[in-house]
């Protein structure tokens, strides 16, 4: 069973085929720069790359390019698109309605449009995916995987924000945490690979990319994690603030005489990482210049783990212990030198100690505590497509037996 995963962003469509049988991934790459001038197609059939330069407008124009180039005699790995047996999409913010994956109908999507109104930015590409997928492949089913579905196990004292109930009833300001499909594809993965029953370990996960969160796993169920109503809290992260004092955003507003959009901007686009250090968004860069000596990457380096350091022990806390701690994402799975400070500057109270060899590796699945640590700590490469895809096949599965 062949199923299409696909990430629709503002701009860009990433997308995978693969083959369920085995789990491999047969083609995959990335439309970029939908909309905009220079747009272009970036694909790989088993080892070979092509780019494919077209004027691509919008989301259905690139799908259907997608489609062609899939069957191309060249560039192509299908024979035609009844190949295809089920598309499975990317969806950033499911509210409180989808607690996990779901086959999309007409009625599905009217409920993630109503989502537009939390995720304004998100949510209207991955639909304008959906509905150029529906159109170009209509006798194909398509599943929506959430990004928020994960975290819906929350109780209600992780979600609740302490402002006025009402704006709750009103607007469902709330948390409601993203990264789910990492954060459970890592954790899970983490009781396997340790060979334990995940439904009885406490489990911490640090999705540690350019967006950066971290989840509070308790015996199966994600029970805290720091992106909140919208992905601007908690950690430090490549371009956004993470937490801060509400108070901060008037003050700049008055200070600065900026709307409340701008100070938005800032936070989200020109804060983080980036703010601190005035040299780049990219942890590689603050590691070099860290590592070289210089004062402001070194600082930054040092705020960046302080951060993880002061969550981990807040969601110990709340799920009074923990058994694994998981590093996964761009920064989690490629930065031993991370690792390491964090497990040994903050977290030795809890009896954790690094292999420093065994921590020595990049995106590779491996244990790098020592077999005397209290708590596993684990590098596990996340995979949110085969999760995706995995769901997908479940879900059309399932609904072929109900038929
Ligand atoms: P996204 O959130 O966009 O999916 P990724 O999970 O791909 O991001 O993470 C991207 C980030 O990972 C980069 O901005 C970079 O800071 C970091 N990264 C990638 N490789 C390394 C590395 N070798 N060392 C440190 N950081 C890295």
């Amino acid at each position: 069973m062949l199923v299409l995963v696909i990430n629709s962003g503002s701009s860009s469509i990433k997308y995978q085929l693969i083959d369920m049988k085995n789990e491999k991934v047969i083609s995959k790459g990335l439309i970029e720069r939908i909309g905009i001038e220079g747009s272009r197609m970036k694909h790989r059939k088993n080892d070979e790359r092509f780019t494919i330069e077209r004027n691509i407008p919008n989301h259905e124009v690139g799908l259907s390019l997608l489609l062609d180039v899939l069957q191309d005699e060249k560039m192509g790995v299908i024979k035609d698109l009844s190949d295809i047996k089920a598309v499975g999409h990317r969806v950033v913010h499911g509210g409180e309605r989808f607690a996990g994956s779901v086959r999309i109908d007409n009625e599905v999507l009217k409920a993630i449009e109503e989502n537009i109104k939390l995720a304004p930015l998100h949510n209207p590409p991955n639909i304008a995916g959906i509905k150029a997928a529906m159109k170009l492949l209509p006798d194909v089913p398509q599943v929506a995987v959430f990004d928020t579905a994960f975290h819906q196990t929350m109780p209600k004292i992780a979600y609740l924000y302490a402002i006025p109930y009402e704006y709750y009833e009103k607007y469902k300001i709330r948390r409601y945490g993203f990264h789910g499909t990492s954060h459970r594809y890592v954790s899970k993965r983490a009781a396997e690979i340790l060979g334990k029953r995940y439904e009885e370990l406490k489990i911490i996960t640090c999705h540690l990319g350019n967006g950066a969160s971290i989840a509070a796993v308790k015996y199966g169920k994600s029970i805290d994690t720091s992106m909140g109503f919208t992905p601007l809290e908690g950690l430090v992260m490549g371009t956004r603030s993470g937490d801060l004092d509400p108070a901060i955003v008037t003050y700049l507003q008055e200070v600065e005489n900026l709307s409340a959009n701008e100070v938005y901007e800032i936070l989200n686009k020109k804060s983080g990482v980036l703010g601190l250090s005035g040299i780049s968004s990219d942890m590689r860069e603050i590691e070099d210049g860290a590592l070289e000596g210089d004062p402001t990457a070194r600082l930054t380096l040092d705020i960046y783990e302080y951060r993880i350091a002061k969550y981990i022990g807040a969601y110990a806390a709340a799920m009074n212990g923990i058994d694994v701690i998981v590093f996964t994402a761009g920064v989690g799975e490629n930065s031993p030198i991370l690792r390491e400070e964090i497990c040994e500057n903050y977290l030795e109270y809890l009896g954790i100690k690094i292999d420093k060899k065994k921590n020595d590796v990049k995106g590779e699945e491996v244990i790098i505590s020592t077999s005397d640590s209290k708590v596993s700590v684990l590098v596990v490469p996340t995979n949110e497509e085969l999760v995706i895809a995995r769901d997908t096949k479940e879900i059309v599965e399932r609904n072929l037996r109900e038929l």
